[in-house]
């Protein structure tokens, strides 16, 4: 079973938390938005989530 981190655009506002908080660097900032550009890398922490004040990331289980 792995991880699929998922984040809505819409919804981020680029304050750069998930790539400070991620144990493995899963994401880059683009254009002033987050991307998981290392998805296959996710441990399933929820760090991310919990730090996103803005609601922007889900966790799949895949
Ligand atoms: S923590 Fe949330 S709002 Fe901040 S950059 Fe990451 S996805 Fe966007
Ligand atoms: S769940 Fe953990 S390992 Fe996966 S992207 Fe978020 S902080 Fe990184």
């Amino acid at each position: 079973m792995g991880f699929n981190p998922i984040v809505d655009e819409d919804k981020c506002q680029g304050c750069e938390q998930c790539v400070d908080v991620c144990p493995v660097e899963v994401y880059e900032m683009v254009d002033g938005k987050s991307h998981p550009v290392n998805a296959e890398e996710c441990l399933g922490c929820e760090s991310c989530v919990e730090v996103c004040e803005a609601g922007a990331i889900t966790i799949e289980e895949t």
